[in-house]
């Protein structure tokens, strides 16, 4: 997976929805946060129009890259 911190807060990411598209998904660390909160963080794939929730391990990764550019 790779990782771009993009202006301001928010972080760009590759990942695969269940059916194995690559998706480039950018999310505001604000927006992490609240989905977190109210266990609502979804991802949406425009190739077949799924939802997929991430796994532990994907929110964990996320976690980091946003700490990482808190600094
Ligand atoms: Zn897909």
């Amino acid at each position: 997976m790779r990782y771009h911190h993009l202006m301001t807060n928010r972080l760009e990411f590759e990942t695969d929805c269940s059916n194995n598209h690559n998706q480039t998904i950018t999310i505001s660390r604000e927006e992490f946060e609240a989905a977190l909160q109210s266990d609502s963080l979804v991802f949406h794939c425009n190739t077949c129009d799924t939802n997929w929730t991430p796994s532990g391990e994907e929110i964990a990764k996320l976690r980091k890259q946003f700490a990482k550019n808190s600094n």
